[in-house]
């Protein structure tokens, strides 16, 4: 366990610095010579005045505060925080990459356009996919693309007072805001006692109305739904379309492609599935597949490959345009793309059994000290309830999370999906040991403990964190990030 240190951010000494510059032989000209009056300063800027070590340490210290999958583990549900493997840094940051200008010539940039090729080919296999953009920048950014070739293909059919977006109650809060921001509207589908879409609520919101359904499957509480040929009969049958929101592709890659479970838009989040680093806001990468009948709505542009080169193709009169500059994010489709090649089909296939095999393993171990609502195999993720540890001991599942802290461990997703009480969403990942597993397991049974026999010790949790409860909505909404000098 680190010795947690008194947070000190007040370093400054008059006069000392962190540079020594040469003597500037150049004559020196009058400011307002250079710059117009109003534009010069009128007292000098308020900059902290520190040494080199001083500032070393500084930032060093600030980012050994952070937890990151680099320094421990990360059972953040929904998430997909596995370990990122540091060749694929190495790969994205090979010169004939990071020395690419988006506007140099097709002929110069031959290598960028194969590796986007080549990556489109392996997400369509994945996927069982006609085609894949790679321009979405995250998956949220997937989804709005994804409605948009919904919504295009719709209105081409002369189909488009279609405006409804069926979404189960168990989805997660960027589907529902994706769809308003496409200008549809949402209808809720309740989920059944098993976790799966109910279909006699399902059938309720069918109509001429409908544009499509939007599902996670594996959904957000980790369960594969087994009626998925039945749910893409009924919204086909109605004449909408299915969206595959791949947030969970991770406990499917190599053992059932969305394609042919009946989806026809498929969005994969590359910084999730394939172990490029994210968090804190990006970089990610959201790339959208469709099947043939969609093709023609995609973004553009399509790379393409003439039997001797590759280029961009702007020529789909039917696209719904451009979703962001140039060609998406390149350096994670890099990494993710490096990934791919270094574990090959069947280590796809292996990395899917093994993170379904440790969240059943914890799953196993856990159900007997926390309500576990959905009591069956669960995929690469379960769901717990603290709701046993609020009704006896008024413990709630913010302070189970808080304690996690204590122990080195990045708390699981609380409280949500919105459908469970008190919920704690576990991910595991594949890229975990079992003695990694084991230790989480027994911290949790520990907190159980502390919950029946003192309480007040988890309501004050965290204890060996440099800062204990933060107001985490101000801090994000107001982050204070400027410094200033104390007088
Ligand atoms: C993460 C996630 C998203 C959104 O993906 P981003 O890449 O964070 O925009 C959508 N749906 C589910 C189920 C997710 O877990």
């Amino acid at each position: 366990m680190k010795v947690v240190e008194p947070l000190i951010f007040e370093m400054s000494a008059p006069g000392r610095q962190a540079h020594s510059l040469p003597e500037c032989d150049v004559p020196a000209r009058p400011l307002d010579e250079l710059l117009p009056a109003g534009m010069l300063r009128e007292s000098p800027a308020n900059l902290p005045e520190v040494s080199e070590v001083d500032l070393v340490r500084h930032f060093t210290r600030l980012s050994q505060l952070n937890h990151g999958v680099d320094t421990g583990f990360y059972p953040l549900g929904s998430c997909t925080m596995k370990y990122n493997p540091k060749v694929n840094e190495w790969v994205a940051r090979l010169e004939g990459f990071v020395d690419l200008h988006p506007y140099m010539p097709e002929e110069l940039v031959q290598g960028a356009l194969k590796l986007l090729y080549d990556m489109e080919r392996y997400l369509c296999e994945i996927g069982g996919l006609a085609r894949v953009s790679m321009q979405p920048a995250a998956g949220a950014h997937g989804e709005a693309t994804g409605l948009l070739i919904i919504r295009a293909y719709h209105q081409h059919r002369g189909q488009g007072h279609r405006k409804k977006i069926i979404i189960p109650d168990s989805a997660h809060g960027t589907n529902p805001a994706s769809t308003t921001m496409c200008g549809y509207r949402t209808v809720e589908v309740k989920s059944d006692e098993r976790g799966g879409v109910d279909l006699k609520d399902l059938e309720r919101t069918l109509d001429d109305e409908v544009a499509g359904l939007m599902l996670t499957n594996p959904n957000t509480l980790g369960l594969f739904d087994e009626n998925i040929h039945v749910i893409s009969k009924m919204v086909h049958e109605a004449g909408g379309l299915l969206y595959y929101d791949g947030a969970n592709a991770n406990a499917v890659l190599g053992i059932s492609r969305p394609a042919d479970c009946g989806f026809d838009v498929v969005h994969f989040n590359l910084h999730k599935t394939f172990g490029t680093p994210h968090g804190g806001g990006g970089p990610g990468s959201g790339p959208v597949g469709v099947i043939e009948e969609l093709v023609p709505y995609l973004p553009v542009p399509l790379v393409e490959y003439d039997g001797s080169r590759y280029y961009l193709n702007y020529d789909l009169p039917h696209s719904i345009g451009r979703m962001r500059s140039f060609y998406g994010n390149f350096n994670v489709v890099v990494k993710a793309y490096a990934y791919i090649r270094a574990l090959g089909p069947e280590g796809l296939r292996r990395v899917s059994e093994d993170a379904v095999l440790n969240a059943n393993y914890l799953m196993a171990k856990l159900k007997e000290y926390y309500w576990l609502p959905y009591d069956r195999i669960c995929k690469h993720e379960f769901v717990l309830s603290g709701k046993r540890q609020k009704d006896r001991y008024g413990v709630r599942t913010m302070d189970i999370a808080k304690r996690l802290l204590d122990f080195g461990y990045h708390p699981p997703t609380v409280y949500f999906p919105l459908i469970v009480d008190e919920a704690l969403m576990i991910e595991p990942t594949e890229t975990e040991s079992k003695e990694t597993l084991d230790g989480f397991i027994d911290a949790m049974i520990q907190i159980a403990r502390e919950a029946e026999e003192e309480p007040e010790k988890l309501h004050q949790a965290p204890h060996r964190t440099p800062v204990g409860r933060l107001d985490e909505v101000r801090a994000s909404r107001f982050p204070n990030l400027r410094y200033r000098r104390e007088e």
